[in-house]
């Protein structure tokens, strides 16, 4: 044993010892987390031998090998970082928060105290998708009907039963068809449901495939129900979608949550610190800038936006250094709650001075 250990020693390439395997949960292969995910781990990534910084190479953590993994979406990624099956994860800062705080369906032995922000990246919008010619107009015609609500595991479909529990439409009056956004797509675009709810960047590249193959319309989320989910969930803003983003004919109003970049609160300061550079590096605007249209839309000035839970140790001394923190909490936003007003940019949570104790990170 110790003979193999040690003739295994004396064949591996040193350099090898200094490899750091970093996992990002995402989402369903076909949304808007797993490109995301893919270029956020390329932009991290250094492993020996890659081409340097500053000479075509990515400036990554040097020695960092990430990887974006497919999964179900935010609640079952904060499950696996729980359970150190994942170092690290996308995930909409409305579960962010119950996780940490210990709230249904996090409640008691299943809260995750040690979930730690990175970085707030980009808002998602509540996407409720009808074919145009569809007598569905509003969420409260969705009773009765075929649809999908993603599964279980996944943050849209938190939401999707949030909204319409609000609209009064209760689990037992639609037929439950639900599967994650890919074969939901593929679904309504034949026929075989009548809407599904996606959360998540827009315009989602999948989405905007259907609207090309057949016309589409957004239900909204407005009025009292939205100012009513609001007033509960905090980290929910508001958004109007363009007509122009899936080719509709007319702009459509509904709410929006902030994706954060998570990680362990284990995960070594020094390495959260060089993830949170190197995502912010300026190289890494133009791995981004290949990415979907909602990945442009990250920004450090936003980084710090509606986080929700706690930064870790690592980025806050990033921060710092960037002067976005003043010591301790995230320097209060000129934009108040986010998205509201529709500016499309704009990453939805209550005002900085409402952020959570500790968002500062304390060294
Ligand atoms: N926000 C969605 C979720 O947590 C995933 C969105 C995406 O895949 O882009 O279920």
């Amino acid at each position: 044993m110790g003979a193999l250990a040690l003739m295994a020693g004396s064949v591996v390439p040193s350099q090898a010892q200094d490899i750091k395997f970093f996992r990002i949960g995402t989402g369903s292969i076909s949304g808007v987390y797993f490109p995301v995910g893919g270029l956020i781990a390329s932009a991290i990534s250094h492993p020996p031998g890659a081409s340097l910084c500053g000479e075509g190479g990515s400036c990554g953590v040097p020695g960092m090998v990430a990887v974006a993994q497919a999964s179900r979406g935010s609640l079952s990624n904060i499950r696996d970082i729980r359970a150190g099956r994942l170092e690290s994860a996308l995930v909409q800062s409305d579960i962010a928060y119950l996780a940490v705080n210990g709230k249904a369906p996090f409640a008691g032995k299943k809260a995750v105290p040690g979930l730690r922000a990175v970085a707030s990246l980009y808002p998602e919008a509540v996407h409720v998708v009808v074919r145009r010619d569809s007598p569905i107009k509003t969420i409260g015609d969705l009773r009765g009907r075929r649809i999908s609500l993603d599964l279980k595991g996944s943050g849209t479909r938190s939401i999707a039963r949030l909204v319409l529990k609000r609209y009064g439409v209760g689990p037992k009056a639609v037929a439950h068809l639900n599967s994650q956004i890919g074969p939901a797509v593929d679904r309504l675009r034949s026929g075989k449901i009548d809407a599904f709810f996606f959360v998540g960047g827009y315009p989602a590249p999948v989405i905007s495939q259907l609207a090309r193959d057949v016309p589409i319309r957004l239900l909204p989320i407005d009025g009292r129900q939205a100012a009513a989910i609001r007033k509960t969930e905090p980290f929910l803003g508001s958004v109007s979608l363009p007509a122009s983003v899936y080719g509709r004919s007319a702009a459509t109003q509904t709410l929006a949550v902030g994706a954060l970049l998570v990680v362990a609160e284990t995960v070594r300061e020094d390495v959260v610190y060089g993830v949170t550079r190197a995502l912010w590096h300026p190289s890494t605007r133009q791995i981004l800038d290949q990415a979907p249209r909602a990945a442009r839309r990250m920004r450090l000035e936003n980084a710090l936006a509606g986080l929700a839970i706690p930064l870790h140790k690592g980025a806050a001394r990033y921060y710092r250094e960037r002067k976005l923190l003043d010591g301790g909490a995230p320097k209060p936003q000129a934009d108040g709650d986010g998205a509201a007003g529709g500016a499309p940019s704009k990453i939805p949570g209550p005002p900085a001075k409402g952020a959570p104790d500790g968002a500062g990170g304390k060294p």
